[in-house]
């Protein structure tokens, strides 16, 4: 299957092909740095993640700029509610989403840029937008004419045609109620921030900032613009009419929105006071792979409902695919291959590619993932699978986190690169060395089903916690006589059979 994608602007699903040969073009809408970034916003920003690996998974070339909006109405109020200049305000927020974004495994796009760094060439977009008769001025602001853009309207599908010509909303955010002539400068107002431009004293409206950066980068047309469903309209449509009334080419082919993290049937937002940040979750003692893991869950055209109990089963598939991986690098199988087993790894690798290529239907790449855990580990414990037949494995486990990058159990790390870890863990003890320790030799053994392994295992991990060192000791025995071989890392625990 070709590789495609749903484009609000046509409605449909369409085939995909970058403008030229492999190299992919892509804008997104990066945080507003204002606050911490809450888990909805990163919702969005997991399936740019995962859109972009895709990408580069099936061979294209990524350019992706993602920009920072660091001057707009919510960071000036913020900033003057802090009594802090905009830019060290903005700087501070910037530097955590880097933090939450490393954290989160997002790879970095190729430029994140700041709005304010860009003045200039939103005065000269404004100009040019003045010269061919889009916009005007009005008391030192300078607004959109949208009566004179006949496409507006084109990707919200909304029905313009009756807008006033000449009536003005200031504000960056509004309904489609109130859908007038938008504003591209605002003329400085008092105790706000201001640049001194050829259009006199002010600073810009949110929607210019985007079509500036992402022009400046990436040409007049580019592939794949993206964000939250919330953006289609006002913010993508203002950007496609300043772009495409000032050069008069398509400004993006492919619109790609993501559906909103939703709590308790709400969009979580800051202003419903419903959020979670990532360090919230964090200092709830969740790994931020889980949190990723459940982020990218759920196919992005799909309401995401978040909840804490989704995390913890977040937490457990990420377990028994790393304890699979685990098993696949370090168990004892006999040696040969099994045609079968090899013949299923390499249809599990291509369904899960086939997946994503099916506008990035994550839930069945999660499938077709778990259909092969679940086959290897049968084969394991059934004593079929051979020393042959671990690369056939490793190679579609491995490919797959390619792109959903959860395998790596680096969480620990990085929360210690960021100061976020509060304590070590109680329990630092390497118990390799069990595993030429002798005792429990199997013989006469019963043999355990994976889903009881897991659960001792987690039982022994809860009373290690309770440092309920006796029953902990217990139960790794319990599994030694059973034939399976436990060995802690700093802050998991893995286990296979002899
Ligand atoms: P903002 O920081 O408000 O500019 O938003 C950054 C990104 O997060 C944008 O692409 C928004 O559309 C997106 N976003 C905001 N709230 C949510 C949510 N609850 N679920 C998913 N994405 C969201
Ligand atoms: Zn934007």
């Amino acid at each position: 299957m070709a590789l495609q994608f749903h484009n609000t602007l046509s409605g449909r699903v369409e085939e995909f092909q970058p403008l030229e040969d492999l190299k992919v073009r892509m804008y997104t809408c990066g945080p507003t740095v204002y606050d911490f970034a809450h888990i909805g916003n990163f919702r969005t920003f997991v399936f740019q993640d995962i859109l972009r690996r895709h990408l580069k998974y099936r061979g294209y070339q990524v350019n992706q700029v993602m920009n920072l909006t660091d001057v707009d109405d919510r960071t000036i109020a913020n900033s003057q509610a802090a009594g802090v200049p905009l830019r060290d305000y903005t700087a501070k927020f910037i530097e955590a989403f880097q933090a939450d974004r490393d954290l989160l495994g997002l790879d970095p796009p190729e430029r994140l840029v700041r709005a304010t760094d860009h003045i200039e060439p939103m005065v000269r977009l404004i100009e040019t937008l003045v010269q061919k008769g889009f916009a005007y001025e009005s008391d030192g602001s300078y607004y959109f004419r949208v009566k004179n853009f006949s496409d507006y309207g084109k990707l919200s599908k909304i029905d313009f045609s009756g807008i006033k010509d000449g009536a003005r909303v200031d504000t960056d955010k509004y309904d489609k109620a109130d859908a007038r002539d938008f504003v591209l400068w605002k003329a400085a107002k008092e105790g706000e921030p201001c640049w001194e431009t050829a259009l006199g004293s002010g600073r810009p409206g949110w929607h210019i900032e985007c079509s500036v950066m992402a022009m400046t980068y990436l040409g007049e047309t580019i592939d794949i613009h993206s964000g939250g469903s919330d953006l289609v309209f006002p913010h993508h449509e203002n950007e496609i009419a300043q772009s495409e009334a000032a050069t008069g080419k398509p400004f993006a082919r492919f619109w790609l929105h993501a559906e909103h993290l939703i709590v308790n049937g709400g969009k979580m937002s800051k202003s419903l006071g419903n959020f979670y940040t990532l360090r919230d979750l964090i200092a709830l003692g969740y790994p931020p792979t889980a949190i990723r893991y459940l982020l990218a869950s759920v196919p992005y055209r799909k309401p995401l409902n978040f909840s804490l109990e989704g995390l913890q089963q977040a937490r457990q598939a990420i377990e028994r695919l790393r304890n699979f991986h685990y098993r696949l690098t370090t168990q004892k199988f006999p040696a040969g291959q099994n045609s079968d087993l090899q013949a299923k790894a390499r249809a599990g690798a291509e369904a899960f590619g086939q997946a994503l290529d099916d506008n990035l239907n994550t839930a069945e790449a999660l499938g077709a993932i778990f259909n092969l855990v679940r086959d290897g580990n049968t084969a394991m414990d059934a004593g079929e699978f051979r020393d042959g037949d671990r690369a056939a494995f490793l190679d579609a486990l491995e490919r797959w986190d390619m792109i959903f990058a959860v395998l790596d159990d680096r969480d620990y790390d990085k929360l210690k690169k960021y100061g976020l870890v509060k304590e070590e863990p109680s329990v630092v003890r390497l118990e390799a060395d069990l595993r030429e320790a002798g005792g429990g030799n199997g013989a006469g053994r019963v043999t355990l089903g994976e889903q009881e392994i897991e659960r001792l295992v987690s039982e022994r991990n809860h009373a290690r916690q309770n440092r309920n060192f006796a029953r902990a000791d217990q139960i790794r025995d319990e599994l030694l006589d059973a034939g399976v071989i436990l060995e802690d890392t700093r802050n998991e625990t893995r286990w296979k059979r002899k």
